[in-house]
């Protein structure tokens, strides 16, 4: 699967599974949240479940009790599974949720979150604790950032919602009183070489910083008054980075306080950016559309589903917004399909024979058209669904569409 498409995936699965999470509660005290940070030894944690699991022969309801050693064995046997933690650690979700009447059914989310988890966390509550989960929702992409005014210079960088320093540093820009015997010109002079000595460093340290990253989408330069932008414009920075300058915004500060007054100020203009990919994706089906023959777009499930298997669909554009499952099935006569269904279906006739069919897979639908994706390299991109053309794309094409390589 190509870089993007394995992101969108990522980011994709945790928002879905984020979204079904908040909303679960158990009968009683009997969920259980783990967060497992990157340099704990997954050892440790199993010691520390070994004693909860003892401590929770204290709880006073039966029913309670046998649920929370129930999740804390169904998470213990998961960590057996992992030498270690994963680069950004792991959050684990497990415990048992009401169903109709008596019932409950267990749940187990085990996540591999975004960014870094950053301290160990265990809690056993009536609902799962996510709350250091939902701001990694948001998307993903790095931007560098620069305050600048004459003075002081820093550089940072924007990934999701955390703002991280690189460098602060002052100039040797005098102050714009002159010292006895100087000529008020050679004084202005002097102060315009130290300024623009200054402005070539913050440019050299941009380089350093921002040049080797090819995650970076945008950079962001802030500071107060009209010095940023003299800095911009008299092109200062490396020409490639110069090609990312996304705007200049006026910010009070230029230390690591103005890092920040600069993304609060910026926010309008980096969502633009990122919807600006899917504007254009969706500008590309509708100009396909309009040709006579279709051009090379299809749109609705069945359609897109055999463009994809017979290799022909470069890009899928499917809605985040979709909310459909895909389910294999498999009767006793041995008749096997899948089809599509926005519940979760309780008993299964076989289409073909009538008898019962039993569920073998049932997956989320959009990654069931990741996994097709892939066998095809066909790249596939999700279109939020607050958006205009998010919209579209669920009103007019039932949220699936693919702009294709050739036509079928
Ligand atoms: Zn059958």
């Amino acid at each position: 699967m190509d870089e993007r498409s394995s992101t969108e995936r990522a980011r994709y699965d945790f928002k879905k599974a984020m979204q079904e999470i908040v909303d679960l509660r158990g009968r009683g005290t009997e969920l259980i949240s783990v967060y497992i940070p990157p340099s704990k030894q997954i050892s440790d944690v199993m010691a520390y479940l070994r004693n909860e699991y003892s401590q929770s022969s204290n709880i006073k309801s039966k029913s309670t009790m046998k649920n929370v050693q129930g999740a804390i064995d169904s998470i213990m046997s998961r960590l057996r599974t992992y030498k270690s933690p994963p680069p950004h650690g792991i959050v684990i979700f497990c415990g048992e949720i009401p169903r109709a009447g008596d019932q409950t059914r267990m749940v187990q989310y085990v996540l591999e979150p975004p960014e870094a988890v950053t301290t160990f966390f265990y809690r056993c509550d009536s609902q799962f604790y996510t709350e250091p989960l939902l701001g990694m929702l948001l998307d993903k992409k790095t931007y560098g950032l620069i305050t600048l005014d004459r003075a002081e210079a820093t550089l940072g960088l924007l990934t999701g919602s955390k703002v991280m320093i690189i460098k602060n540093f002052d100039s040797m820009v005098p102050r714009k009183h002159r010292q006895g015997g100087q000529s008020q010109q050679r004084f202005e002079r002097l102060i315009e070489i130290a300024a623009h000595e200054f402005f070539k460093k913050i440019a050299d340290n941009a380089t350093e910083a921002f040049l080797e990253r090819p995650e970076m989408i945008g950079l962001l330069i802030g500071g107060p008054g009209a010095t940023k932008d003299y800095f911009v414009k008299e092109g200062y920075l490396h020409h490639e980075l110069q090609k990312k300058v996304v705007d200049t915004f006026d910010t009070g500060y230029t230390d690591e306080y103005g890092l920040r007054e600069l993304v609060e100020n910026a926010r309008s203009a980096i969502t633009d950016i990122e919807l600006m990919r899917e504007k254009e994706l969706i500008q590309r089906l509708l100009t396909e559309i309009r040709n006579a023959d279709g051009g090379l777009s299809a749109y609705g499930e069945e359609v897109v589903r055999d463009a994809t298997e017979a290799g022909a669909a470069d890009v899928l554009l499917l809605s985040e917004g979709l909310n459909k499952r895909r389910i294999y099935v498999k009767c006793q006569n041995g008749h096997s399909y899948a089809f599509t269904s926005s519940a979760e279906p309780e008993k299964i006739e076989c289409r073909e024979c009538g008898s019962y069919a039993e569920i073998v897979n049932d997956v989320d639908l959009v990654d069931d058209f990741f996994e097709l994706a892939d066998k095809f390299s066909t790249s596939v991109e999700i279109i939020s669904a607050d958006s205009e053309e998010g919209e579209m794309l669920m009103k007019a094409f039932g949220g699936i569409a693919a702009i294709l390589r050739y036509r079928v």
